[in-house]
């Protein structure tokens, strides 16, 4: 079928918008008729060409929208059901079998290969050629994708798909970091560095999770004042003070929990300073350098038994934590609308900019 496609046809180029052609759905996938898409930070990642992807590519990886067409074996979707498209799984390995499958063993080849294991996509120029459209499998930044029965989670009929489709990547890690990877308890103490989608939707989880205190660390004010209206009990700005010290100021003992979404080696240096007894460093902030290294002091990481916790996806299991979500923005605890401006497909490059540059916290493509 003939679909509209953002196509990237090699690292650091501009999305060229071309008519594409999108097979139909095999067993246990979903044709999903895409109405909106989120940018998200791996997009730039991977459009940078630093994972070595396979061009011409299709990125894309927050895609909401209908189902146009199911393959065989795909029930829990119609055609014409509101659908949220996240990442993909394989449902068969350990981690999925035990409902963690961000950690799915198969997670690099089927949101990152961006191709099939037989080298296969499902999108083709007119000519004939490969386009690579696998990109956690779906490659939303398209007017139609291909997604998997793991990866495409069914809304309501009343759901808004613009201003949901963030919850399948940014706002789910950053209330799942929250609430299922540092099980954050009511009463406790949460530092959030960085306020872009990932660490205001962590200030949302916080509140969520009714920690007492919720302190965003953020050097641009207009976030720091959107982190403070959307929860946040306080804001630090890291360029005007050593944010560790200022944390202790607000928190003596320290703090239960720092969520790191800067992937500032530096920053996440800091965290030890903040933590308290029994502490736990969540990180989710790739740095730049994909080989970073962090340097933990041991002594002091023994004996106030901190954990330092790697995550994806907020530890999310889709199927049924993004209906969560979606249950929690209907009840108005959930505003992602505060932070999400709109750009038409056609300003996708714009759109990028603004998210590289951070003029926008979430942008958010509607595809018609
Ligand atoms: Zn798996
Ligand atoms: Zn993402």
């Amino acid at each position: 079928m003939e679909a509209l496609a953002a196509v990237l046809d090699a690292p650091q180029e501009r999305f060229r918008l071309r008519s594409v052609d999108i097979a139909r759905p095999g067993p246990g996938q979903v044709l999903v008729r895409v109405k909106a898409a989120g940018i998200c930070h791996t997009d730039l990642i991977f459009a940078s060409g630093a994972m070595g992807s396979p061009f011409p590519l299709i990125l894309g990886h927050e895609g909401a929208g209908l189902v146009e067409a199911v393959g065989p074996g795909v029930a829990h979707v119609a055609p014409g059901d509101k659908v949220l498209l996240t990442f993909d799984s394989c449902g068969g390995c350990p981690t999925c079998r035990s409902a963690s499958p961000a950690y799915c063993h198969s997670f690099m080849a089927l949101n990152f290969a961006c191709i099939d294991a037989e080298g296969g996509s499902p999108a083709q120029d007119p000519g004939g050629g490969r386009v690579a459209a696998r990109f956690f499998g779906q490659s939303s930044f398209a007017s139609l994708c291909i997604g998997s029965a793991r990866n495409v989670v069914k809304l309501p009929a009343d759901a808004d798909l613009g201003v949901l489709a963030p919850l399948g990547c940014g706002v789910q890690t950053g209330v799942g970091g929250v609430l299922r990877s540092l099980g954050a308890r009511a009463g406790s103490t949460l530092v959030v560095m960085g306020g872009g989608a990932v660490g205001l939707s962590a200030i949302l989880g916080g509140g969520i999770a009714e920690c007492a205190s919720i302190i965003l660390i953020e050097p641009r004010p207009e976030r720091r004042a959107l982190g403070l209206e959307l929860g946040a009990t306080h804001a630090i700005d890291p360029a005007a003070e050593d944010a560790a010290v200022a944390v202790r100021a607000i928190l003596p003992a320290g703090a239960d929990y720092v969520f790191d979404t800067s992937g500032n080696v530096a920053a996440l240096e800091s965290a030890f300073a903040m933590l308290g007894p029994r502490g736990t460093l969540g990180m989710v902030g790739v740095p730049s350098a994909l080989d970073a290294t962090l340097r933990l002091p041991i002594v002091p990481a023994i004996s106030a038994g901190f954990t330092v916790k790697g995550i994806i996806e907020g530890d999310s299991d889709p199927q049924s934590f993004l209906p969560e979500l979606v249950a929690l923005h209907a009840a108005g605890r959930l505003p992602v609308e505060r932070f999400v401006r709109f750009y038409p497909f056609s300003e996708i490059n714009e759109a990028i900019a603004d998210a590289h540059a951070g003029h926008c916290v979430k942008a958010v493509l509607r595809i018609d």
